[in-house]
């Protein structure tokens, strides 16, 4: 995919990301403070304005991702603020110069972007946050990184599922759920659900 058409598969995604805030909402409502949904909402209509402005002219796919986190952070507050800004910033940043958007370059963002995530907030795989998400797609990304996008994409969604999905069974240890230790069990991580929809939403676009 060129610079164009990775444009228009991250506007589908800022879309269908606005429209999950009932969704993130209501699981934030259970082992957060409920304004996941929110900043979500508000960080995703940053990016989508920014992608439907006339004068946003990408240099390259890096560029795109990178100013897409930097609306991002600026504009969502709050943990995930810092967190996804810094996913999309440092993740654009590892791909600059490129001009085609592949299974590669996916799993190239992917890899960059968790680990500065890591080292942005230190929760690690099973502390109940988007990480779980991240490093399954993470993970994956790595072992379909020579396969067509389209097919990788679909596989990557899956495992983001699968670790959003794992955080059901885990106690927070960081952010607002924290709070809740033992009472954070039998619901998924709101953070978690996000990530896993953004690649969700990545695959749908290239899959229809
Ligand atoms: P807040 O916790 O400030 O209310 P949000 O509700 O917007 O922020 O986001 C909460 C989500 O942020 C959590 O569900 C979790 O996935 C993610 N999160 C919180 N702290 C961290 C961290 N240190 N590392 C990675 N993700 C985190
Ligand atoms: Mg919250």
């Amino acid at each position: 995919m060129n610079v164009i058409e990775t444009k228009a598969l991250l506007l589908y995604t800022a879309e269908k990301m606005m429209a999950s805030e009932p969704t993130l909402t209501e699981l934030d409502l259970k082992i957060g403070d409920g304004d996941h949904g929110l900043g979500m909402l508000r960080g995703f209509t940053a990016v989508r304005d920014l992608l439907q402005s006339e004068s946003f002219e990408p240099k390259d796919i890096g560029d795109l991702f990178l100013t897409a986190g930097t609306k991002m952070m600026s504009s969502m507050g709050g943990a995930s603020g810092a967190i996804f800004g810094t996913l999309f910033r440092a993740g654009g940043k590892a791909i600059a110069g490129e001009n085609e958007f592949n299974a590669s370059v996916l799993a190239r963002f992917l890899a960059a972007g968790s680990s500065a995530v890591f080292t942005r907030g230190g929760a690690k795989p099973g502390d109940k946050t988007m990480v779980d998400a991240l490093v399954a797609a993470e993970k994956q990304a790595e072992k379909v990184s020579n396969e067509e996008l389209n097919k990788a994409l679909l596989s990557v969604a899956k495992a983001a599922e699968d670790g959003a999905e794992s955080t059901r069974n885990q106690v927070a240890v960081f952010g607002r759920a924290k709070s809740l230790g033992e009472r954070s069990l039998g619901y998924v991580d709101p953070g978690a659900v996000s990530m896993s929809l953004i690649i969700k939403y990545m695959a749908e676009f290239v899959n229809q």
